[in-house]
């Protein structure tokens, strides 16, 4: 089974900066980092470390280093395409003395992926297969609409949330992925039982994944409920946690692996994540998540 991912590739550049640009100001910045991200690239990279078959399908500036990034990450690239009317994604993130953050965000190339690209890029894409999906690109509907024709099943994780675009999707998905704040939103629920019970009240079919922080997560489909407790370790960043755990959690259910048995391989991916600072570079090899698997009581 393999995943094809619909998602986000962007470039973070990130400025170390005194204080925010002020408006007319030339600011000098004290140190730069540039970074692959994107919840996209993100997710096919962890569902690749996981050890998933994964196609990316995205667009970017031509001949943008992130699809040699993302190749040596084990992400087939074919799916993304190259065109020159639009940057690739990108963000350019100010982080001042007190760790503050100002960020404008381009999508540029994210939300201009065309039709006839998805129907190519999904023509070998076989029945049980995965479609990925994120709420940074544009076409979801229509290409939730083909991978289930396809006979795909179709997950969708809505970030950044969109209440009613999530809503009017929901006949088209397998698996929605929220985390709890996103659940609640979605339902307008006060607490997570409660939501649950109205997301399972309006679609009884689709099945559930909400990642719970340092609580862990659960997944509920009908009356089949199952929860996994987050690892204890000691967390330094928890940038791109829910991107590794999806990633881990969608390639273990591709490898054959028991939804008992692939949350909790994604939440110890997870806790490793959070131990180290980043996106990309803090998602361990699956070799890490067995060896830290091994170590637990
Ligand atoms: P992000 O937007 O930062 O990627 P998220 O809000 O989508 O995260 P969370 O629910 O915060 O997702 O975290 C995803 C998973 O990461 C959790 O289900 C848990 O397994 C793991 N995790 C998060 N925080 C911690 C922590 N402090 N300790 C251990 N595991 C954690």
């Amino acid at each position: 089974m393999r995943i094809y991912n619909l998602g986000s590739i962007n470039w973070d550049q990130c400025y170390r900066v005194e204080h925010f640009v002020r408006p007319g100001e030339t600011l000098m910045s004290s140190a730069y980092a540039l970074h692959l991200g994107g919840k996209g690239a993100n997710q096919s990279a962890a569902a690749a470390k996981a050890g998933g078959q994964v196609t990316h399908i995205g667009c970017v500036a031509s001949a943008d280093s992130a699809l040699s990034k993302l190749q040596e990450l084990g992400v087939e690239t074919g799916g993304i395409y190259q065109q020159d009317q639009h940057a690739t994604g990108h963000a350019l993130i100010q982080i001042d003395d007190q760790g503050e953050n100002a960020i404008i965000l381009h999508a540029g190339a994210n939300r201009a992926l065309q039709q006839d690209w998805i129907v190519s890029q999904l023509q070998s894409a076989e029945k049980q297969d995965w479609l990925l999906m994120q709420n940074e690109t544009n076409l979801l509907h229509e290409s939730a609409t083909l991978a289930r024709q396809k006979g795909m099943q179709v997950a969708f994780n809505p970030a950044p949330m969109d209440r009613d675009l999530t809503l009017s999707l929901l006949d088209k998905l397998d698996l929605l992925i929220v985390n709890q704040i996103e659940a609640q939103d979605l339902t307008g629920a006060s607490d997570l039982d409660t939501a649950i019970e109205r997301m399972q009240q309006q679609a009884p079919d689709l099945a559930l994944l909400i990642t719970l922080g340092a609580k862990g997560a659960c997944y509920c489909q009908g009356n089949q409920r199952h929860s996994v407790n987050a690892f204890k370790v000691d967390a330094v960043d928890t940038t791109a946690a829910g991107d590794t755990f999806i990633g881990y959690f969608l390639a273990s259910l591709t490898a054959g692996l028991a939804v008992s048995d692939a949350l909790p391989r994604a939440s110890a991916a997870a806790a490793l994540a959070v131990t180290r600072a980043g996106a990309i570079p803090s998602i361990p090899s699956r070799q890490e998540v067995d060896d830290f698997l091994a170590r637990q009581p």
